[in-house]
């Protein structure tokens, strides 16, 4: 299954990872990084950090590291596509992407749809569009149309 990279780029730029790592970490303003206890080994040295300007995470302990698709598959073991799909719900993405189910020939060559045709397309996407949960997001998808 393939995403488009600005799909990706999207999802990443749409999510916190210092919220979303926060979410199962108890993290900690360091400098310009977010520390906290690793959630992937033992320990009782914080040597996780999060760093929220690349959108990565690492642990110095046991060596993991990732951006936020990584962190969600770890922490859920969730696949690729269902992190993207996670995340993306989450961010507010795939409401705005489903919402281009009915949208009208003039939308349907908009960049937004364009970019939404990777997830729209996926063997998952009827998934994705009957999902009728609200987004968890504050951060209105519309906002994320017009650009
Ligand atoms: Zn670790």
């Amino acid at each position: 299954m393939q995403y488009s990279q600005t799909l990706l780029d999207d999802i990443r730029a749409a999510v916190d990872i210092v919220d979303l790592v926060s979410r199962f970490v108890n993290l900690r303003k360091a400098g310009s990084h977010w520390k906290g206890l690793c959630p992937f080994h033992a320990e009782k040295t914080p040597s996780f950090t999060v760093n929220p300007q690349k959108g990565i995470f690492h642990c110095f302990g046991c060596g993991v590291g990732g951006d936020a698709f990584g962190f969600v598959m770890r922490q859920d073991r969730l696949s690729f596509p269902e992190a993207v799909r996670a995340l993306a719900k989450s961010a507010g993405i795939e409401r705005t992407c489903a919402s281009f189910a009915s949208a009208s020939s003039a939308e349907l060559t908009s960049p937004l749809f364009i970019r939404c045709s990777s997830l729209m397309n996926s063997p998952s996407a009827s998934a994705v569009l009957s999902l009728t949960t609200p987004p968890a997001a504050t951060k209105g998808p519309a906002s994320r149309c017009v650009s």
